[in-house]
């Protein structure tokens, strides 16, 4: 790092005033400090209501293979909370290894959203299963999550596994980007699994997985 910092002060003071074009060519800087006294701030937490968590839980240990959705969240004291109100999910198809949510399944998701009185700017969450591997963000899901949400200010991604590892990062896209990686969860954990939740929610995979894959879609129903 020191080494790059000379450099960029040698570069600096070498270059001719004028000598480029200040619209196109960014200036060249020189950096005088580094990660070990930069300023932080407290960072949020997302944090899962009983319900919010039961109902991803019952996503994912539904399904054999990955399954993905969206979510509403809350932005809570300032920032400091983001609060995971629902998790939905849409048709999708799916593989082994990867989810595709439909454009028509998401539509239907808004206007859904604002038919039940919310707000479809809070529908910041995307999350994703894993299903038996690790839970992680691979190159495609972090691509995913800087493409395709143009609309949102920022996205909050999760992914998570059947073994009920779960990861996070948040992605700000205006006013500026900024991307933080695994930032804490706080979850509130139900006292007992709700057989009625389970029933639903395997109900809705069964309707919102793309026929052709319906056959690999059901898993064995997990208690966790
Ligand atoms: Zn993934």
């Amino acid at each position: 790092m020191r080494r790059n910092h000379r450099q960029s002060t040698k570069e600096s003071s070498s270059s001719e005033p004028g000598a480029t074009d200040p619209v196109t060519e960014p200036p060249t800087l020189a950096y005088c400090s580094g990660a070990a006294d930069r300023i932080t701030a407290e960072g949020p937490t997302v944090e899962f209501p009983a319900a919010t968590f039961a109902k991803l839980r019952a996503y994912v240990s539904s399904c054999a293979v990955e399954i993905g959705g969206m979510g509403l969240v809350r932005v809570a004291d300032g920032g400091l909370r983001l609060v995971v109100e629902d998790v939905f999910i849409v048709e999708q198809s799916v593989s082994a290894a990867s989810t595709e949510l439909s454009e028509e399944g998401i539509s239907e998701l808004l206007l859904a959203l604002v038919e039940h009185g919310h707000d479809p700017a809070h529908l910041n969450l995307w999350w994703h299963s894993h299903a038996r591997l690790s839970a992680f963000f691979s190159t495609t899901d972090v691509r995913t999550l800087q493409t395709s949400f143009p609309y949102a200010d920022w996205v909050l991604g999760i992914v998570t596994n059947h073994r009920g590892e779960l990861v996070t990062r948040l992605h700000v896209q205006r006013p500026l980007p900024l991307q933080l990686t695994n930032v804490p969860v706080a979850l509130e954990l139900a006292a007992a699994l709700d057989a009625d939740l389970l029933e639903r929610i395997r109900a809705e995979i069964v309707q919102k997985m793309q026929p052709t894959n319906r056959a690999i879609a059901f898993g064995t129903a997990h208690t966790y």
